[in-house]
């Protein structure tokens, strides 16, 4: 496929496509787009997450009576099944356009694949080496934990459980409202984590990647994926449903490649492609404060003044910002220090 048909391309090599990023057509009284907005809303990502909820259901976790108690056997067979979903999914989008890269620098935002950039940022100077064992070593034994302790508190009943019988139609509109949970949770810790010495401290491993691919999801410092994964337990908290639980987190989990793919479109036939819906997380790998949240579904970036749509009106707006920034900072300091270092340094 041609992408300088949906995109351009600077002279870096850095490839941006035409249209821009909008928040929810509701909340912009845009509704005569709800329909194919709808569409993308449910396929292929959320129809994914929930296919991969219901074979979580029916043919991994072990009966209620059996998570009573947390023994090796069901934390063992969970953390099994979870690093394999997420070698199969996340190694499969690395394999082939990564490792085989067959398309290319087609639709590919940043012209260089991490492989190619050795860093002594980086455990063994390897992006991929390092985000790799980052994931399997720290993020899914933490994932687990998360989705062992919560299913423990449903088996014994320290929640908030709801039965499908009576409660049926808060609990559809619990499962359509998942994604909009996961919005909220992940802007509010995640604008936190960039926050001062939580940063410095936390977040920045995040950050390393710069030029992120599949395995830089879910490499994170332990804190922060403890954070990431959490989101599972607002459901013991709300009148929920264990199942709702479990595709909270698979969303979080399955889903955190979302942003990280590296291309706008995967091509998967000769003139067919798949929307990555990855653009909004690379402008926050790239410039850092903005787009602390997701696609636009609840518009807290918008709210906060943090959304990057990929225009050139909002780079402006971006480097005005970190402009007014700068000069607060430097003010702050100004007022901190004894006059003389001030005068000294004027
Ligand atoms: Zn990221
Ligand atoms: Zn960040």
């Amino acid at each position: 496929m041609d992408d300088l048909r949906y995109g351009t391309r600077d002279k870096r090599g850095n490839w941006s496509p035409n249209q821009a990023l909008d928040i929810a057509p509701f909340w912009r009284g845009k509704f005569g787009e709800l329909g194919p907005w709808l569409l993308g809303y449910v396929w292929p990502h959320n129809t994914v997450f929930m296919l991969v909820t219901l074979a979580y259901w029916y043919l991994v976790l072990p009966s209620w009576d059996t998570m009573k108690t947390i023994t090796a056997g069901w934390v063992l067979l969970l953390l099994a099944v979870n690093a394999a979903g997420i070698f199969v999914m996340y190694g499969s989008v690395e394999l082939f356009y990564y490792t085989r890269r067959k398309q290319g620098t087609r639709f590919k935002y940043n012209p260089k694949f991490p492989d190619d950039q050795p860093s002594d940022m980086f455990w063994f100077k390897s992006q991929n080496i390092d985000n790799f064992l980052r994931t399997f070593l720290l993020s899914i034994p933490i994932w687990t934990m998360i989705e062992v302790f919560t299913l423990w508190c449903f088996a014994n009943g320290y929640s908030n459980w709801q039965t499908s019988d009576t409660s049926w139609p808060w609990l559809l509109t619990l499962i359509v409202l998942v994604p909009a949970i996961h919005e909220i949770h992940f802007f509010c810790g995640h604008w936190l984590l960039h926050q001062g010495p939580l940063y410095k401290w936390i977040h920045a491993i995040h950050h390393n990647s710069n030029n992120p691919s599949p395995w830089s999801s879910m490499s994170m410092h332990p804190v922060e994926s403890s954070f990431f994964f959490s989101e599972m337990m607002w459901h013991l908290i709300l009148f929920s449903h264990p199942f709702i639980a479990l595709f909270q987190l698979t969303g979080t989990a399955y889903g955190a490649i979302v942003g990280h793919i590296g291309f706008d479109k995967l091509e998967l036939t000769e003139e067919g492609a798949m929307d990555s819906h990855a653009y909004t997380h690379y402008l926050h790998h790239k410039y850092f404060e903005v787009n602390y949240g997701g696609d636009g579904l609840i518009p807290l970036d918008k709210w906060f003044g943090t959304w990057h749509d990929g225009t050139k009106e909002s780079d402006e707006l971006m480097k005005e910002r970190f402009r007014r920034k700068k000069e607060r900072l430097k003010a702050a300091q100004q007022a901190g220090q004894p006059e003389t270092s001030v005068s000294q340094q004027n």
